[in-house]
């Protein structure tokens, strides 16, 4: 099975649309979401209706809690992106009571986390499945944290939050998609991996493009494969619109433009 696996999307709707109409040229059996559909960008209802309808299902992050829920541990300038967003899904509720009730629904009912078989589905890691973040030199500065992640791990983990794309091993390695070969991992037998197919929406690894990556689990499952993609989309749009709006601060735009 080909699996497409979306993350951090944040609101980012021409990025969300270019990286699903790629997505739609690979041939995969489905698409699925890792969390934060929402925060941060300026088109969060369009995003929450296009996931709805296009992925088999998401995960909820920490975003998405921020705004259904409440916004806990956030910087001021998250924080007001959270409550703009909330108002203005409960504008277009107002507008709309039908969809708004639709909407609502699904991500009031987005899950924590998912398993399917040996593989674990979670928006931050599997210790804290929200908000704990592996980040790239975790394997370096921190391997004991990485050890007790991956106790919890049978075999292949899927993750997002950092907006960095990559692979984690159970060696204590991380791989770059830059630095793979045809950007494209094969999980050796016995081996576990976390995988984070980087940001749709709002990417932090010094390249704007939007990211995503294509699970393959081949015939059998015995061996997976992952393969990294970047998708051209029209940045400026998203940062005036985000410029557009008093509520979400400027840089949210701005960082767009490099990818930080
Ligand atoms: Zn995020």
């Amino acid at each position: 099975m080909r699996t497409a696996l979306i993350s951090d999307v944040h609101s980012n709707l021409a990025a969300l649309q270019a990286v699903l109409e790629d997505i739609g040229r690979q041939g995969v059996d489905r698409i699925v979401c890792l969390g934060d559909i929402i925060g941060y960008g300026p088109n969060p209802v369009q995003c929450v209706d296009l996931v709805a309808q296009r992925c088999q299902w998401s995960l909820l992050g920490n975003h998405d809690f921020g705004v259904v829920y409440e916004p806990s541990n956030f910087n001021a300038v998250a924080e007001d992106a959270a409550f703009w967003t909330r108002r203005e899904l409960e504008r277009h509720m107002r507008d709309d009571p039908a969809a708004g009730v639709r909407r609502w629904d699904f991500l009031n009912r987005l899950r924590v986390r998912v398993v399917e078989g040996d593989f674990l589905c979670v928006h931050g890691s599997p210790r804290k499945p929200i908000n704990e973040y592996l980040f790239p030199t975790d394997p370096e500065n921190d391997p004991q944290k990485l050890d007790s992640v991956f106790e919890r791990i049978d075999r292949v983990c899927l993750v997002g939050h950092t907006h960095v794309p990559g692979v984690f091993t159970d060696d204590s390695e991380f791989w770059p998609p830059d630095e793979l070969p045809d950007r494209t991992y094969v999980v050796r037998p016995e081996e576990k991996a976390i995988v984070n197919p980087g940001s749709v929406g709002q990417p932090r690894d010094g390249d704007p493009r939007a990211s995503y990556a294509i699970l393959d689990t081949g015939p059998d499952g015995k061996q997976p494969t992952v393969r990294f993609h970047r998708v051209n989309y029209d940045i400026q749009l998203t940062v005036d619109q985000i410029h557009a709006i008093p509520e979400l601060h400027p840089m949210l735009g701005d960082r767009l433009l490099e990818g930080r």
